[in-house]
């Protein structure tokens, strides 16, 4: 089994139950920190407060990965079943451990709280159990590990999981798994891909171990992590460099930066090596447009943004398919504002669509989903990554000093 699989299991009725407002938050916390070990969560499971269930669960995670970590369920009251149900998924007795409750009655000591006789339980771990002392608590985490798998079994309350997981789980997965030095990640950014097609060209990287290659798609982008353990930075380097080259091969074309390089500056940069002058109309979009551009820095006049009066006036001049009147409304645009190119994206109710000229040749989109003014990210995002990927050839036709060929609509 991969050393470097884990399985969270949140265990609580609260979690599941219909009126309750307990949100997993430390399932996220703990995939978070799991993944500074380059641990990869591959699977959480929420499971009432049950033993039979909770036992199930714990069955089928010791299947198919070798770290679980359990939350929830070790208070001293009769609805908290882990103990129980890991002593059951191992095949172990219950044990009751005096050292560990006096350490409990010495923590109930110090906070001057009298000890009730439930709170036995809390001491009453399976057998080869190894307690972890809880500093934010009373109830101590405990681990077990059984055919290959290790079962660490931490408390609920969110502020004591923290605590455990910084003071002694991640030092002990650190010691245990010969922690790698390095876990280095390259982002590579995209935009213009749906991440279905991204999945479709690079889906077999996605499987591999070391480094792991996974997608992050967010309005209209979508993000490839490539992220490598390794003993040293150079060694990282060199795993992630051929999985890179390999995804550059098949989709370079709708990368436009790495790490925290923007789409919007990679379209200003782009506009300035065209050489062109582009005029911006966005209707219907509450401006998006304009604003995410407003963050890049742009040569001075190079960009316009087009007057609403204009672009209103020039959309009902105009009949047929949204696509084809963004079109239309593109090279009126660039006649209208004496540029060499324009982008024109038009939120509907029950569509959008954008399309980009640079006088000679023409590209559009049109989206059959709802968009308003209040979610126009992705036509936003698809309209930028269409004018990046115009102004991106136009300079490379310029750069090999041959004529654009005819329309090249998609
Ligand atoms: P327990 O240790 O199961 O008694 O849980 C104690 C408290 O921690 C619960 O009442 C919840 O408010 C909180 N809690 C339990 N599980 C989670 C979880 N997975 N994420 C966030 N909070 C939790
Ligand atoms: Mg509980």
């Amino acid at each position: 089994m991969q050393p470097f699989h884990a399985e969270i299991i949140s265990i609580g009725e609260e979690l599941l139950s219909s009126e309750s407002e307990t949100l997993d938050t430390n399932s996220v916390y703990i995939t978070q920190q799991l993944g500074t070990l380059g641990v990869r969560v591959l699977y959480k499971t929420t499971v009432g407060d049950d033993e039979m269930r909770i036992a199930d669960v714990l069955r089928i995670a010791m299947q198919r990965v070798s770290i679980i970590i359990t939350t929830g369920g070790l208070g001293p009251t009769v609805d908290d079943k882990t103990r129980q149900a890991v002593a059951i998924a191992t095949n172990r007795q219950l044990v009751f451990q005096q050292a560990l409750l006096d350490e409990i009655a010495a923590k109930f000591a110090r906070f001057n709280v009298r000890m009730s006789a439930n709170n036995r339980a809390q001491a009453t771990l399976p057998e080869g159990a190894v307690a972890i002392s809880n500093p934010a608590g009373t109830a101590p985490g405990f681990y077990v590990e059984h055919n290959g798998a290790i079962i660490i079994s931490l408390p609920g309350v969110p502020r004591e999981v923290k605590a455990i997981m910084e003071q002694s789980v991640l030092p002990l997965l650190r010691t245990r798994l010969g922690a790698p030095r390095v876990i280095k990640t390259r982002v590579l950014r995209t935009a213009g891909i749906g991440e279905s097609h991204i999945d479709e060209q690079i889906g077999h990287l996605e499987r591999l171990s070391n480094p792991t290659v996974g997608l992050n798609a967010h309005a209209g982008q979508t993000d490839i992590r490539i992220t490598a353990r390794a003993e040293s930075e150079s060694e990282a380097d060199a795993l992630i460099a051929p999985v890179e080259a390999e995804i550059r091969a098949r989709i370079g074309d709708y990368i436009f930066g790495i790490g925290k390089e923007t789409l919007e500056q990679a379209f200003a940069d782009a506009l300035a090596r065209s050489g062109l002058r582009i005029v911006i109309g966005e209707l219907y979009t509450g401006g998006i447009v304009q604003r995410r551009l407003s963050k890049a820095t742009f040569c001075d006049g190079t960009l316009h943004f087009a007057d609403q009066t204009v672009l209103e006036r020039l959309r009902s001049a105009f009949q047929g398919d949204l696509r084809t009147v963004c079109e239309q409304v593109a090279s009126a645009l660039c006649a209208e504002y004496s540029t060499d190119a324009a982008l024109v994206v038009i939120a509907e109710s029950d569509s959008s669509a954008m399309a980009v000229t640079n006088g000679t040749q023409t590209r559009s989109r049109a989206y059959f989903y709802g968009t308003d003014v209040t979610t126009p990210e992705v036509p936003s995002g698809w309209a930028i990554a269409m004018g990046w990927h115009m102004l991106k050839s136009a300079q490379r036709r310029s750069d090999v000093g041959d004529q654009p060929a005819s329309s090249d609509n998609r």
